[in-house]
């Protein structure tokens, strides 16, 4: 099933997810709905806190540009970190048509509940650990503009909210 992606400045983006049991029956639905969700709205992560889903679930598709893992995460916490930081482009579903460059972990050790077998450590680097630590942001209310000085910041709140009156009106 197609979820609903809330845009920025929807309340449900400030909100810090809580954790869930990875045995509960409803989690593979919900992986199968943002993996779809995902998908169709042509981005390579997404959050449940996008979708007012207040879960600490998140899938990504790093392959989609030239990673390597497409995955989804229960209750990930980030066990390490490498020293070297990187710098991308980064968009958002939650942002439509808005991009900014966002420093991040160039690599991280990802421990997360799998369905069946308890704990497991991930291994992401590049823009695998770049997608991962913007998705894991989404979890703790925190989004990219969050990362940005105050000026960049206050020039693509503009646009943001400029791009979604458009699409609100185009759906109307
Ligand atoms: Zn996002």
């Amino acid at each position: 099933m197609i979820l609903e992606v809330k845009y920025w400045p929807d309340p449900c983006l400030k909100k810090e997810a809580l954790e869930v049991d990875p045995t509960d029956p409803g989690i593979p639905t919900i992986i199968a709905n943002l993996f779809e969700t995902m998908y169709a709205r042509r981005g390579m992560g997404l959050a449940a806190t996008q979708c007012d889903i207040q879960q600490r679930i998140l899938v990504i598709d790093g392959t989609l540009a030239g990673g390597k893992i497409k995955q989804a995460f229960i209750n990930p916490v980030i066990k390490e970190k490498t020293e070297k930081k990187i710098i991308t482009e980064e968009g958002c579903l939650s942002f439509p048509g808005v991009y900014a460059r966002v420093e991040r972990y160039e690599g991280v050790i990802v421990e997360s509940d799998t369905l069946t077998s308890g704990r497991e450590d991930v291994i992401l680097s590049g823009v695998d650990a770049v997608c991962f630590q913007h998705e894991l942001d989404h979890l703790n209310g925190v989004v990219f503009f969050d990362h940005l000085g105050p000026a960049k910041r206050r020039l693509l709140e503009e646009k943001i909210r400029k791009n979604v009156k458009k699409i609100n009106r185009r759906t109307k």
